[in-house]
């Protein structure tokens, strides 16, 4: 198909069947549209809107963001999961405060240099918020495009996704780039989603997918994997107080930067790891029902131990700990402002739900 055919077929259907009213379209500028880019990876749209919200009430400016403590920003997210785009979002943020005075850059090998931004979404915002002309390949846009050319193997494959750049280069239009860009996205999102609404698509007459006859065949998947399991044992130690002890994981890798509960190997002594790794003597203890949670590349199967401390007293390794900011006694009943990742946040909660 032609590229104009192509770009003036979806701008029609985009005007009379496309979304106008997301919150990010109501004033398009490159922080805004880059926030809400950030949010959308891996997340629907339904979830990202209170979350978006949020967020730019509590940060107007990049600069705001870029000044706020990163524990904030964790805490705004908590709940969103892939935290590395937060921390992302937070570093980046810094740069273009220190670097470029606060204003979001305009050229697409700076905004790819930003962490966190790779080509599509550096296109989708300069594309967005400055009607620069480049083009995207999110998700959403290799689903239509490998279905529109019935092409062949994983996305991933270096070979097809580079037949997917060509392409997505190819129909990019020159004139109403936000609109074209917001466009290819809506009806990946909304007619050629997993299951496809083919009657109502307006390729449906150009889709080779269609024409062959089983749409939902492409894009071919990725041979798929077992996920691992692994087995850890959270502790939930409350002091004499009623405090829980939370400790702040290092700021790269899983959950890094949100506070989570101490953990120890599934089949460890709960009372002699306690007392040796942070010197604490537990008093009692009682298993929860265990949990799972599943990251991309393996599910984590949590067995909750519920323990009351005797005292409370703290050796000085624990003291050091203490004193280096990255334990603390955390009040259920009032909790403050800080990143937890979701499991966590789920068994405290328990704590302050009455016992059926
Ligand atoms: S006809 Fe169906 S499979 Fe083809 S682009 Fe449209 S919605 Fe997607």
């Amino acid at each position: 198909m032609k590229p104009e055919q192509f770009a003036q077929t979806l701008l029609d259907w985009y005007d009379s069947h496309g979304r106008h009213d997301l919150p990010w379209q109501q004033q398009r500028t490159p922080y805004t549209v880059w926030l809400s880019e950030i949010m959308l990876q891996q997340t629907q749209v339904t979830t990202v809107i209170p979350y978006y919200l949020r967020f730019i009430d509590t940060f107007p400016t990049i600069s705001d963001l870029a000044l706020a403590p990163l524990d904030t920003v964790l805490h705004l997210w908590t709940g969103l999961g892939y935290y590395a785009r937060a921390r992302n979002l937070h570093k980046a943020a810094q740069i273009i405060h220190t670097e470029h005075g606060g204003d979001f850059p305009q050229d697409i090998e700076t905004v790819m240099a930003l962490p966190g931004v790779g080509r599509s979404t550096a296109g989708a915002i300069l594309a967005q918020s400055l009607e620069q002309r480049h083009p995207i390949l999110d998700g959403n846009v290799k689903r239509v495009l490998t279905r529109l050319h019935a092409i062949v193997g994983p996305p991933g494959q270096k070979k097809v996704e580079n037949q997917l750049w060509e392409l997505a280069e190819h129909y990019t239009p020159h004139t109403r780039l936000a609109d074209y860009t917001q466009a290819i996205m809506d009806l990946g999102a909304t007619l050629c989603s997993r299951r496809p609404d083919c009657r109502r698509c307006p390729f449906r007459h150009d889709c080779a997918a269609l024409q062959e006859g089983d749409p939902t065949a492409y894009p071919t998947p990725k041979a798929r994997k077992e996920l691992p399991v692994r087995t850890t044992q959270m502790l939930l130690l409350e002091n004499p107080a009623g405090y829980i002890l939370l400790q702040q994981r290092p700021p790269t890798g899983i959950w890094g930067g949100l506070w989570s509960l101490p953990e120890c190997p599934a089949d460890t002594d709960i009372n002699q790891w306690c007392r040796d790794q942070l010197g604490l003597q537990i008093e009692t203890t009682r298993r929860g029902d265990n949990l799972r949670h599943t990251f991309s590349h393996f599910h984590l199967d949590i067995q909750p131990v519920y323990a009351t401390l005797s005292n409370g007293k703290r050796n000085n390794h624990t003291e050091h700990l203490m004193e280096a900011g990255n334990t603390v006694w955390y009040n259920c009943a009032q909790p403050d402002a800080r990143g937890l990742p979701t499991p966590v946040k789920r068994l405290l909660k328990g704590l302050t739900e009455p016992q059926t």
